[in-house]
C-alpha cells in the first residue's frame, strides 16, 4: 500500500498537513465530506480563511446543502468518519 504524504495547502509550503478542513455536503441523497484545504500547524489560520471565502462564494443548487466548515485532525491512512473533529480550534479562526 502507498504512503500519501499529504502537504500544507498554503502556498510555497511543503510541510505535512496536521490538519484538514472540510464541510459536509449533501445533494440531498448522497452525502460526503467536501475538502476545502490541509494545513501544517503554522498555517492553520490562511488555510481556514481561504476557504471560509471560498465557501461564501460558492452558491450551492438548490438541492445542494453544505454545512459549516469543520476542522478535523489529519492523520493520514484514516477514513473521513474516523478524524478527529476539532471544535475549539474552530472557534479560535472562525470569521
Ligand atoms: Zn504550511
Amino acid at each position: 500500500m502507498t504512503r500519501h504524504h499529504v502537504q500544507c495547502t498554503f502556498e510555497g509550503c511543503g510541510e505535512a498537513a496536521s490538519y484538514k478542513i472540510a464541510a459536509r455536503w449533501s445533494d440531498g441523497g448522497f452525502a460526503e465530506l467536501k475538502t476545502y484545504g490541509f494545513a501544517c500547524s503554522n498555517h492553520l489560520g490562511p488555510v481556514f480563511q481561504l476557504a471560509e471565502e471560498r465557501q461564501h462564494q460558492y452558491k450551492p443548487a438548490p438541492n445542494e446543502v453544505v454545512e459549516e466548515l469543520a476542522i478535523f485532525r489529519y492523520e493520514s491512512g484514516k477514513r473521513d468518519r474516523q478524524l478527529q473533529r476539532l471544535w475549539g480550534l474552530e472557534d479560535n479562526y472562525r470569521t
